[in-house]
């Protein structure tokens, strides 16, 4: 590894195919950018609800881009996730107004989003139990 933290080829560091998880060090990955509900970017609301995955090649891209469009795109979860950043940005908490402002999202989209996060708890909870998914107590 050189000073700027990468290494491999090209001072980039070796990726994985997101479809069968090889390794690609011969520079033949391709990048590609999918939808998905469940991503909201750190910082910029733009790019929100897309993902960049990588392959090896580009008919494993093909099936990678093929899987992502066969996930649904769930606006309500879209929602949850820009509700989720900005009260982590703040964790002073927000007014419904200031949470409006900092999601771009209206009144009912921030209603139907929280009751989308809480329902996605209930489920969780229901599958792997309310020690954090760890092993039982
Ligand atoms: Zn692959």
């Amino acid at each position: 590894m050189d000073d700027t933290g990468f290494e491999g080829q090209a001072g980039w560091a070796a990726e994985l195919c997101d479809l069968c998880g090889a390794v690609i060090e011969d520079g033949g990955e391709v990048y590609f950018l999918v939808s998905d509900s469940s991503v909201v970017h750190r910082t910029d609301r733009k790019l929100d609800g897309k993902r960049m995955v990588v392959a090896r090649g580009r008919e494993h891209g093909r099936q990678l881009v093929e899987q992502c469009r066969a996930r649904p795109f769930v606006e309500l979860e879209l929602w949850a996730g820009k509700i989720g950043r900005a009260l982590d940005r703040r964790p002073e908490g927000l007014r419904k107004a200031e949470l409006a402002e900092a999601t771009g999202l209206t009144p009912v989209e921030i209603e139907l989003g929280a009751r989308w996060k809480a329902m996605s708890a209930v489920v969780w909870r229901a599958q792997f139990g309310t020690n954090g998914g760890g092993p039982p107590p």
